[in-house]
């Protein structure tokens, strides 16, 4: 790498970076308008702009990659969803509940200039029944001369408050020691069962497709509620349920069950629940109401997926009720809604009849498959070379950006970091992963491909 031009050093940490299991999950909440937005970009700094692309419908992220003092994590900015529509309260409460769910730690921003509110109060009492660290960061302490405003907020009773600027970012590093002591290692919750033991399945999609329906079907009698298993309490919302005989742990189906209904605020709720789900699992389910148009709501679901790094199967739900021209009308939607995510194994099923429920397993099986498959570094290049020579990058102002090689950092799902001599196009890197899965497959899994480009 030294010698082709790149920093070895810089060339370490971008494959470590990218070589890197799961990452432990911190959850920025608070209120509206205290600054958790802008303390989540102060956090994310400029690690974000690192050239990245994946495929996606539409982008409705919520979960970005972080990194201090040589620590990477997760941050989660819970701000931004519809609050205006569930009020404050609710909007909270729904916050404090992913925290719960998800997160391995909690950054309570609360407004140093405006003191504690009874919210404030809310939700410290919801997270402290959580039981999950949460540091406490003063925000808008713009100056030493508020820091005396931030003292009154030891009355929440969750120790020191962190005097921060996220605006200026002041105090932003102190208080991130504190988040990486609060912070373990590696997630808790994700793939936290031992090598060898049950892979961990989401079942998503929107309201009324069918999730209730299929987990019942695919349970039927055997159905073993996780919590009841002497010593397998980790997660009372998982189920262990057998399919083709082999055992799977459906995450957070008490999610699906305990339906919330909630006029205006269903949807938020829900969002969080999927994006809690998809946090603690390998693969996911998405399930697709064929009786209805695919909606926006539907390929949304699918990009958290697919962000979240999963193994995904779609499976088209209700079966039973398609006539020749709702199918007609369906497939053009899938080719005109899906067509970023044609690598997804597709099940046609009906959890009312049972029509297909064999085939969902081996669909998960290819998907958990490509998204732990490896190449290795010499076929890799062996390619890379090929494709260089066959289909060069174009032209852009006289000169020719060029990959000098590459190599798999990582897996689950797989991660690729190129090194090129000049920027590549968004075009051109789509195009590269497009020939990477017609060459090795990958099916069933979302794939990182980022781009060093030497100075
Ligand atoms: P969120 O709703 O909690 O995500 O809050 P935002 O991050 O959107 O911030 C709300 C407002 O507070 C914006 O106008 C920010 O510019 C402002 N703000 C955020 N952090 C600070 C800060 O540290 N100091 C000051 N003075 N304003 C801030
Ligand atoms: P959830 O909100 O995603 O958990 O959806 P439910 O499992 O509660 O299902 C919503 C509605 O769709 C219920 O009335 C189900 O009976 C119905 N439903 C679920 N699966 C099927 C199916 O395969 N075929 C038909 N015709 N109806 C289904």
């Amino acid at each position: 790498a030294e010698q082709a031009g790149f920093d070895a050093e810089e060339v370490e940490s971008d494959l470590a970076a990218a070589a890197s299991g799961p990452l432990p999950v911190l959850a920025v909440v608070g209120r509206p308008n205290v600054g958790k937005s802008t303390l989540v970009n102060r956090i994310l700094g400029r690690r974000e702009a690192v050239v990245e692309d994946r495929p996606g419908v539409t982008r409705d992220r919520v979960t970005y990659e972080a990194e201090w003092a040589g620590r990477r994590f997760k941050v989660v900015d819970t701000g931004g969803w519809e609050q205006d529509v569930l009020g404050i309260q609710a909007s909270v409460a729904a916050q404090a509940e992913f925290a719960v769910e998800a997160a391995d730690a909690v950054v309570l921003v609360v407004d140093a200039t405006v003191g504690p509110t009874d919210t404030d109060e809310a939700v410290v009492k919801l997270l402290r029944r959580a039981g999950k660290p949460v540091v406490l960061c003063a925000n808008k302490v713009d100056g030493p001369s508020m820091e005396a405003e931030a003292a009154y907020l030891w009355s929440l009773g969750l120790g020191e408050p962190h005097p921060v600027s996220a605006l200026h970012g002041r105090g932003t590093g102190d208080m991130l020691d504190a988040v990486l002591e609060a912070l373990p290692e590696a997630p808790a919750q994700t793939f936290g069962d031992a090598p060898g033991g049950p892979r961990r399945i989401a079942l998503i999609g929107r309201p009324n497709v069918g999730k209730s329906s299929l987990l019942n079907k695919v349970a039927g009698e055997d159905r073993v509620v996780v919590d009841a298993v002497a010593g397998t309490t980790r997660d009372p919302v998982d189920e262990l349920i057998e399919l083709g005989g082999v055992t799977w742990r459906f995450v957070d189906t008490a999610g699906i069950r305990r339906r919330v209904h909630l006029q205006d605020g269903a949807d938020y709720y829900a969002s969080l629940r999927t994006a809690a789900a998809l946090e603690k699992a390998e693969a996911a389910v998405v399930l697709i109401d064929v009786t209805e148009p695919i909606s926006v709501q539907d390929t949304r679901i699918i990009t958290m997926a697919v962000d979240a790094g999963r193994a995904l199967v779609i499976a088209y739900n209700k079966w039973d009720t398609l006539d020749e021209e709702r199918r007609f009308y369906l497939e053009r939607e899938i080719e005109q809604e899906l067509v970023q995510v044609r690598w997804a194994p597709r099940v046609n099923i009906s959890a009312r009849t049972g029509r297909h429920m064999e085939k969902l397993v081996p669909a998960i099986e290819t998907a958990l498959a490509g998204w732990e498959s490896r190449v290795s570094t010499g076929r890799l290049n062996g390619f890379l070379g090929e494709l260089v020579a066959s289909h060069p990058h174009p032209v852009r102002g006289g000169k020719q950006p060029r990959i000098l090689f590459g190599t798999q950092a990582g897996t689950r799902p797989p991660r690729f970091v190129l090194f090129a001599s000049g920027f590549l196009e968004a075009g051109y890197r789509r195009f590269i992963e497009r020939r990477l899965r017609e060459e090795f497959g990958f099916e069933g899994t979302p794939i990182h491909l980022s781009v060093r480009v030497r100075e």
